[in-house]
């Protein structure tokens, strides 16, 4: 039996992955600090015979005693009001971290996957992006410290695979929704829908112009998947290339939640990328991947979730208080 450790289990993307592989058969080792993960999304899991779980933050000395064949990387935050709040954890998970769990890689010749990200290619001058975009990152604006991580996560596995041989797969992200996001994680598609469901105005950023790419999880749960099997060392981006503008999007959730609520416009962040959308001709090409979800059969299941959880969740507006997380250094 494969042994896999999956670090942010408890998280949006790493709870979807500990569902996949162990439905593939897999001992699923999950591991999360819970700074933005939640338990509950690997409730059901949890008295599972082939599903352990350490509450533990990788960005210090990281120990799984037996086997392991794989290593998949999702501890991190990942929405831009998370890594504003908690910049410093966020560049050790992606620094620190990493390297902890290389060298556990390499002492167990586990192969290891790291979650990149579209960040990396900052807010990018080549439309659509393709993996051969070296990006165009401000490393001391606000989303520096998430997009220069991840960036340092990309060249020191890369670093381990040329110097030590070790089997290393690397996946950029591109904007992602489903069940289990947070909805008061300040992403686009909880932040609409939380607001529709409440009966208030959705707040554009800026003038709606700028464009996201959305990806249904199943699919980016499938992209990742093919790419740990693989045997391709170089970044591959999975996401959706159909690409829509921010305002438009706000249209879409107010046609979807029937919400008889209007746009309102807010100032856009700074650095803000004003368009994104992944090229994906390798994923296809080497993996035979594509998304299979269009956006209206992924919003409606992602919306019946929202509307599920209890009333208190989505009353609860303001941010999660990281502050009793946070060690001093
Ligand atoms: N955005 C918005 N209203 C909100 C939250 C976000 O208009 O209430 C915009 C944000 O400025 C960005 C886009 O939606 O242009 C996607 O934001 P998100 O935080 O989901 O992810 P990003 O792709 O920027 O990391």
């Amino acid at each position: 039996m494969k042994r896999i450790l999956i670090t942010g289990a408890a998280g949006f993307l790493g709870s979807h992955l500990c569902d996949r592989f162990i439905k593939e058969g897999f001992c699923v080792v999950g591991m999360d600090n819970l700074i933005t993960g939640n338990m509950e999304n690997i409730e059901h899991l949890m008295s599972h015979e082939n599903f352990e779980f350490y509450h533990h933050d990788v960005s210090k000395y990281v120990h799984v005693s037996g086997k392991l064949d794989y290593i998949l990387h999702f501890a991190s935050p990942a929405s831009p009001i998370d890594y504003l709040k908690i910049p410093i954890q966020t560049l050790k998970v992606g620094s620190l971290g990493t390297h902890n769990l290389l060298g556990l890689a390499r002492a167990k010749s586990a192969r290891m996957l790291i979650a990149s990200t579209s960040e990396v290619y900052g807010d990018p001058l080549v439309h659509p992006q393709t993996e051969e975009y070296y990006g165009n990152v401000n490393p001391v604006g606000p989303r520096g410290v998430y997009d220069e991580a991840k960036r340092f996560q990309e060249a020191i596995t890369m670093a381990y695979h040329t110097f030590h041989g070790l089997e290393t797969r690397i996946v950029r992200i591109f904007n992602t929704y489903g069940p289990r996001m947070r909805l008061n994680d300040g992403r686009v598609l909880p932040a609409f829908i939380g607001q529709a469901l409440r009966g208030e105005d959705l707040t554009v950023f800026g003038d709606g112009s700028q464009t996201r790419s959305f990806c249904y999880v199943d699919d980016q749960v499938e992209g990742i998947y093919r790419l740990l099997m693989s045997d391709y060392p170089y970044p591959v981006n999975i996401g959706n290339p159909d690409e829509i503008s921010i305002a438009q999007f706000a249209e879409e959730i107010i046609e979807l939640t029937g919400t008889n609520q209007k746009v309102i416009y807010e100032p856009l962040p700074k650095d803000d990328p004003m368009q994104r959308q992944p090229n994906i001709t390798k994923a296809k090409e080497l993996l035979g991947w594509e998304p299979k979800v269009d956006r209206k059969e992924g919003l409606k299941i992602t919306y019946e979730y929202f509307k599920s959880l209890p009333e208190e969740k989505l009353y609860k507006k303001e941010h999660k208080d990281f502050s009793k997380y946070i060690d001093k250094d």
